[in-house]
């Protein structure tokens, strides 16, 4: 059997479908893998080959293989939507393929081309297609979250590029990424880390940049906060994003602001259709500089009305508070602002195919 030339072997034990209907009612995120994933090797001679689809299971690495010990390694976040019809479908997979092969050349790995990683994708949910959750309601916002890495295989503890690579899509049903609706969350300023340098990994998707994170994500759980922000590590001064969400402030004669992409912010694929969004609803996007007395001064003066942090995972999540050591402000109140709420619900209706694909950002993949 091949799907998009990816060989596909049926597990022989797949999850029995009560078992999975079980599990599908109550997903949460990130806590239960399909029965299958997708691999292609790369090897500096033959480059991508062996395209296939197997079982979901244990990789078998050698102690000694680069990622285990230099981090070279990247990753991607992209979901599956079922449509009321029951067809499945992704949203603007070229885009992410495109950054995948930014991150790529920034951690010297091999580049995979767009057609290969929407087919792995293509691939792996034609043979997992029924661990795709059915929204019950719109309120539900379930989904298949695909997680597509790609790792230094090569056993070599030198320190150069691994000659050996391997890409595989795992995927898990998501729930709501907040259960109970969306909560306005609580974010850390952080003044001991930064999350990117000029010249750094910032604008690549590596698990390294998420592990240097985690020191300043323990810190915002001892202050009672949820998420931390990270500003720039030159000045310490202008407003990057959060560990893994990018960062909007609405002001209230229409502007809505977003941290220019200066290389060490995540250009999130979710923020580039925000600002699609919000223009063709008529409000003036800006991508600029933002310093962290912008954004005190504006809550003060009532001039920013709402912030909010957007990504895949969470699509947009408004932020209730800013906190640090010295000072607990309210950024957005309630159940959060109305601009956030509106731009969250056109994202939602478009890739559940509740609303007209006017850019084309849809690609079926069952
Ligand atoms: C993935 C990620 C985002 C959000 O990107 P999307 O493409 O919108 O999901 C933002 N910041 C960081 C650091 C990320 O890793």
């Amino acid at each position: 059997m091949s799907t998009s030339g990816f060989d596909v072997k049926p597990s022989a034990n797949p999850t029995d479908a009560n078992v999975r209907k079980e599990i599908l009612a109550n997903p949460g995120f990130g806590r239960f893998f399909t029965d299958h994933m997708a691999h292609v090797r790369w090897t500096k001679d033959d480059g991508w080959h062996s395209s296939e689809v197997r079982p979901y299971g244990p990789l078998t690495l050698d102690p000694a293989a680069s990622v285990l010990h230099y981090a070279q390694e990247i990753f991607e976040g992209v979901k599956a939507y079922r449509h009321a019809d029951g067809s499945v479908w992704t949203f603007r997979p070229e885009k992410n393929a495109a950054r995948f092969r930014a991150s790529a050349r920034r951690l010297a790995l091999p580049e995979l081309d767009t057609e290969t990683f929407i087919g792995s994708l293509k691939a792996l949910v034609a043979q997992d297609v029924d661990w795709v959750p059915t929204p019950a309601s719109e309120a539900e916002e379930s989904s298949l979250y695909l997680r597509p890495f790609m790792i230094a295989s090569e056993k070599f503890l030198g320190v150069r590029p691994s000659k050996e690579v391997d890409y595989y899509v795992i995927a898990s049903p998501a729930a709501a990424y907040f259960k109970g609706g969306v909560k306005p969350v609580s974010i850390w300023l952080s003044s001991n880390y930064n999350r990117a340098a000029p010249g750094g990994t910032g604008f690549a998707k590596c698990g390294g940049n998420y592990a240097a994170s985690l020191a300043a994500q323990k810190e915002a759980e001892v202050h009672g906060c949820d998420q931390v922000a990270f500003l720039d590590a030159v000045e310490n001064k202008w407003v990057e994003e959060l560990g893994g969400m990018n960062l909007f402030f609405v002001f209230k004669d229409g502007r809505i602001v977003t941290p220019a992409l200066t290389g060490t912010i995540l250009e999130g694929v979710t923020r580039d259709s925000v600002l699609t969004l919000a223009k063709d609803a008529g409000l003036k996007p800006e991508e600029r500089q933002i310093s962290i007395d912008e954004w005190r001064d504006g809550i003060a003066s009532g001039e920013i009305s709402e912030v909010f942090a957007c990504g895949t995972a969470a699509v947009i999540t408004p932020i209730g508070e800013l906190v640090s050591e010295h000072e607990r402000i309210t950024c957005t109140s309630g159940s959060g602002g109305e601009v956030g709420k509106s731009l969250r619900k056109q994202l939602l209706d478009l890739q559940y195919g509740r609303s007209e694909d006017k850019h084309g950002w849809l690609t079926r993949l069952a």
